[in-house]
């Protein structure tokens, strides 16, 4: 265990211990201290969809270094980027005409918000720029993404002085009738896009709003001429059992991100991708899409993805996710329902969701379940975002999307008992 005073990094709580991990191999975590971990959180941030340690990838990025690491696309496109945007538009996302990528999900994120700027700007539209995207939300840590939420009080704080006075509005059954309240409030002529999760990861894990609210988005989006922004970071790449969430939803963004599990934790890369008719506002336009990051298309994280892509096809990783994801949903309900503790268990796909009831903010819910889990050899993710009043604590369930199903009922089994200790 290393606690702030034995080391030299800077480290994120530095009052807590950390176990230092050392090897992972499919869903297993081993740690210096010899603890084999069970890994229920594909990394600790929905990011290892193919597990721990796979040497196919790390192969293909190997072979792609020994010809060319890195290289700036400003000057030279190169084969792996090429050959993943056209698997992207191909493969994954033939709703999509084109490809950017970055390294980060908040990178992509905010390379998505730019782009929405730019088609407004280009097209003769310079006053749009406010964003509308729900309060209970997370969409990445630089200040342009970090005004995206509402959550003032745990994630903005004390950064508020940075950050765009973006509109927010609450989930739930008023949702409509909020965001028309925001139109009005903002004007609709100042809109630039309404940004969300179709189905949210952290923040509400697995949860999507009704139908009718995206078929009132869609309405609305016409009626007021706003971009859809959909961020993709955690469900893009088949967590929720198709390769974007959308292509569930009676509705398609104009712009969506993908993050976490395109380099399936093998490599640091995202990318936004883009109707044709917002390319051809730019073509049409300032033909001029710039600023980019150092990282942004280099070959080895490229090469990476495409392995992680052909893996994702070669393997039916999906599909499987897609069959399987209705009965791990019915496991974790039935061994999680009759506890006190919770409240609710939702998902799609590899990605759910259990709702602690609303506990006293001091007693750090989040934490404990966490420190539970590992009691029982079990990692989960968790989230603590009752203070802002939208919730109470979350527990993101997201196993890698090759766990077995002995795997995934010996995860379900081991969360009930590390909350049964709770109870
Ligand atoms: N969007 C969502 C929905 C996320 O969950 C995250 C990361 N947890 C991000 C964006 C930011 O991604 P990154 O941490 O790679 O910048």
């Amino acid at each position: 265990m290393i606690g702030a005073a034995q080391t030299s990094t800077f480290p994120r709580f530095l009052d807590l211990e950390y176990p230092s991990i050392e090897r992972g191999d499919g869903v297993w975590l081993h740690t210096t201290d010899g603890q084999k971990v069970l890994d229920a959180s594909s990394g600790g941030a929905m990011t290892s969809n193919l597990g721990h340690g796979r040497h196919d990838i790390v192969d293909a990025a190997t072979r792609q270094a020994e010809k060319i690491a890195y290289f700036y696309m400003d000057h030279f496109t190169n084969e792996p980027m090429e050959a993943l945007a056209d698997r992207l538009i191909s493969v994954a996302a033939p709703e999509m005409a084109r490809v950017r990528f970055a390294s980060s999900g908040s990178e992509a994120n905010e390379t998505a918000l730019r782009l929405a700027r730019a088609y407004h700007v280009d097209r003769g539209e310079p006053d749009r720029w406010r964003v509308i995207s729900f309060a209970q939300s997370y969409h990445g840590a630089t200040m342009a993404t970090l005004a995206l939420t509402g959550r003032r009080r745990t994630l903005q704080e004390p950064f508020t002085p940075y950050l765009s006075p973006h509109l927010h509005i609450d989930r739930g059954a008023e949702a409509l009738a909020e965001l028309d309240a925001r139109l009005e409030e903002a004007g609709p002529a100042s809109v630039a896009a309404f940004f969300c999760e179709p189905v949210s990861g952290a923040a509400l894990p697995g949860y999507s709003p009704p139908d009718d609210f995206w078929r009132g988005l869609d309405e609305r989006r016409k009626r007021h001429g706003f971009l859809v922004c959909f961020d993709e970071v955690v469900t893009g790449m088949g967590r929720t059992g198709s390769w974007f969430a959308y292509q569930d939803l009676p509705i398609e963004p104009d712009i969506v991100t993908a993050g976490k599990g395109l380099g399936a934790g093998y490599a640091p890369i995202s990318a936004v991708l883009c109707k044709q008719h917002v390319y051809d506002a730019i073509d049409r336009g300032s033909r001029f899409f710039d600023l980019g990051h150092t990282w942004d298309g280099a070959p080895i994280s490229c090469a990476t993805a495409v392995a992680v892509v052909d893996a994702l096809v070669s393997e039916r990783v999906i599909e499987r996710v897609r069959s399987r994801g209705p009965a791990l949903l019915e496991q974790l309900r039935a061994a999680l329902g009759g506890n006190r503790l919770v409240s609710d268990v939702r998902g799609r796909g590899f990605l759910c969701g259990v709702s602690l009831i609303d506990l006293p903010d001091a007693d750090r819910y989040d934490e404990r379940v966490e420190a539970a889990a590992l009691a029982h050899d079990l990692l989960v993710t968790t989230t603590h975002s009752n203070a802002d009043g939208f919730t109470g604590d979350e527990i993101v369930f997201a196993p890698p999307l090759t766990s077995t199903d002995d795997e995934l009922a010996m995860m379900v089994s081991r969360l009930a008992s590390a909350l049964g200790d709770l109870e």
